[in-house]
């Protein structure tokens, strides 16, 4: 098999996967801003970071997975100026800002959750690494990176380009940020217009505020995650994630703060998702084509031609190559639902196939190509045709039109279950709902073992015990009455 490729924003190349300190595996995926219900852009991140958090396990690596939570700092139109986006919404709903924070926290577990996207290793606020952040502000100050003005603290772009590559992952150039930066409120307190606030003074009537040598204020919204990554993974770890729309300015600003605290890169393998376009145009609450992940589970969007499952919604995704766009259309989920509904039924029937003496197909192959494809720079689209491959496989040996011995069939079993449900995360939702039914199916048929038991029936009692077990099925008799689970 193939080695693990990743392609690096930063190099701009795919590079074979080697971790800075294996087993162990650093992690860090830029997560959300919690001002409101998660929507179609944020599945995309969380499901392509979530494979890869998958894949690198299966891989045997140990990883530590932070993915942050911005809760202050990160302003209205991203600018460094203006209102910050979850005081505005709690203006707006004239709640704490902590209560917003909290609501759409839980909203956001909830319904990432319901995608089967595992939680992190590591989940932390902003607003709790306040301490970290001034800190940083100070290292970056004293290595004469940044300056203050009338209680603000902005990091000094020129200089740093002077000795280092400002924009060397955008591929941006100061000339060209010069001439497309608008004159913004509080421009003047800058030394140049591209210059970024690590620390902001609080205007009288902004509520999110901390004291510090400088003022009272907060600090910007890139700072985060160069102080939370630095806390919890050290100054170099292995891989820094995030959609594409993040690149510039956040990842840019990122680099630059802390090569410019610590004296040198903290990330070895930058990867960034592409972004999800809407019937081919890009999502936006402006442009009326904005789609809440709730929408998708309940169908009530006018944009939705009925509900989708959260596996079809995963499903969806991961049928594109996460550095490709996707365009949503009804067609499109559509024709997820249908694949998925094929994919888990043919792994179903693999357990009603009888197997013969001898394998007639290149099983190996197909495990083989599968894998192949994770490996190159996760291309899950690849991935899922080989399985799908496999399904007109598994069909010809239901129809016994093939054949398959014993041992294969093992471990073709076994490949299904770790690709399908393991690896990409999908769930059978049917069986779900089955596992429920047959949940209370077990408790009712083990209340009648217990009225057999104490009726001093124990023939019924023990060919109850061995009927479920020939199912799967294993039987505890304790203190505390009798527990199952399945074998
Ligand atoms: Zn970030």
């Amino acid at each position: 098999m193939s080695k693990l490729n990743i392609y690096n924003s930063l190099t701009r190349k795919k590079e074979e996967f080697i971790p800075l300190n294996p087993p162990h595996v650093g992690l860090y995926v830029c997560g959300p801003t919690v001002y409101g219900d998660p929507h179609l852009g944020h599945a995309r991140p969380a499901i392509t970071f979530d494979l890869l958090f998958r894949y690198l396990k299966y891989l045997g690596y140990k990883v530590r997975y932070v993915r942050n939570i911005t809760d202050v700092g990160h302003l209205v139109a991203d600018a460094d100026s203006g209102d910050d986006k979850i005081a505005k919404k709690a203006r707006l709903e004239e709640l704490e800002p902590m209560e917003i924070v909290q609501y759409y926290t839980n909203r956001y577990h909830d319904i990432i959750g319901r995608l089967n996207v595992l939680p992190p290793s590591i989940e932390p606020h902003a607003s709790g690494h306040i301490i970290e952040q001034i800190a940083m502000v100070k290292q970056i100050m004293a290595a004469g990176y940044a300056y203050e003005s009338n209680g603000s603290v902005y990091f000094d772009v020129e200089k740093y380009d002077k000795k280092h590559d400002y924009g060397k992952l955008s591929g941006r150039k100061t000339e060209e940020l010069l001439s497309n930066t608008r004159e913004l409120e509080g421009q003047q307190e800058k030394r140049n217009p591209f210059d970024f606030a690590i620390w902001k003074k609080a205007e009288p009537e902004h509520i999110m505020r901390w004291p510090s040598d400088w003022s009272d204020g907060f600090p910007g919204w890139h700072l985060e995650c160069s102080a939370m990554s630095a806390k919890y993974l050290g100054e170099t770890f292995d891989i820094h994630g995030g959609g594409m729309d993040l690149l510039f300015p956040h990842h840019e600003c990122e680099i630059a703060q802390s090569v410019a605290a610590l004296g040198h890169e903290s990330v070895k393998y930058w990867m960034h998702n592409n972004m999800i376009t809407v019937n081919g145009q890009k999502m936006g609450k402006s442009l009326g084509n904005f789609i809440n992940l709730d929408d998708f589970f309940s169908g009530n969007n006018s944009l939705l031609s009925s509900a989708y499952s959260p596996m079809t919604v995963r499903f969806f995704i991961l049928q594109a190559h996460y550095r490709s766009t996707l365009d949503f259309s009804n067609e499109a989920l559509q024709g997820a639902e249908k694949g998925l509904k094929r994919l888990h039924a043919a792994i179903k029937s693999l357990d009603k196939i009888i197997p013969g003496k001898t394998t007639g197909f290149d099983m190996n192959k197909i495990i083989t190509d599968a894998f192949d494809a994770l490996n190159d720079d996760m291309n899950s689209p690849i991935a899922i045709a080989c399985l799908f491959d496999g399904v007109r496989i598994i069909n010809s040996l239901v129809d016994k039109k093939e054949s398959i011995s014993k041992e294969d069939l093992a471990v073709f079993r076994n490949f299904y279950h770790t690709m399908v449900y393991e690896i990409l995360g999908l769930m059978d939702e049917g069986i779900q709902e089955n596992s429920l039914t047959s949940g209370k199916l077990v408790d009712f048929i083990l209340n009648i073992r217990t009225e057999a038991k104490n009726n001093k029936d124990f023939a019924t009692s023990d060919k109850i015990r061995d009927e479920l077990k020939a199912l799967g099925i294993v039987i505890k008799d304790g203190k505390d009455g009798v527990a199952w689970e399945w074998e």
